[in-house]
């Protein structure tokens, strides 16, 4: 699956983002590492201050919004027949 990328607030790089449980136009940035600095002096790994953040998905990701326009009444509904269903 390739995933959306936006611009990390923190380090302006282009970084991943999945979609967040829950949220249609949230998204989590992907963790990336601290830029400069990709291990402390202990050895592990640094991640970037804003990896793991929420942030707002990119436009393509958002549902589309159709622009129909609806008929006033549609067909068989005036005698209610034809949308009895429970
Ligand atoms: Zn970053």
């Amino acid at each position: 699956m390739k995933l959306p990328r936006v611009q990390c607030p923190g380090c302006k790089r282009d970084v991943a983002v999945a979609p967040a449980a829950g949220q249609l136009t949230k998204g989590r940035l992907w963790r990336h590492d601290h830029p400069g600095l990709r291990r402390d002096a202990n050895g592990d790994l640094v991640s970037c201050s804003r990896s793991l953040e929420i942030v707002d998905l990119p436009v393509g990701g958002r549902q589309m919004e159709l622009d129909i326009d609806e008929p006033d009444t549609a067909p068989g509904t005036e005698t209610g027949e034809a949308y009895a269903l429970f």
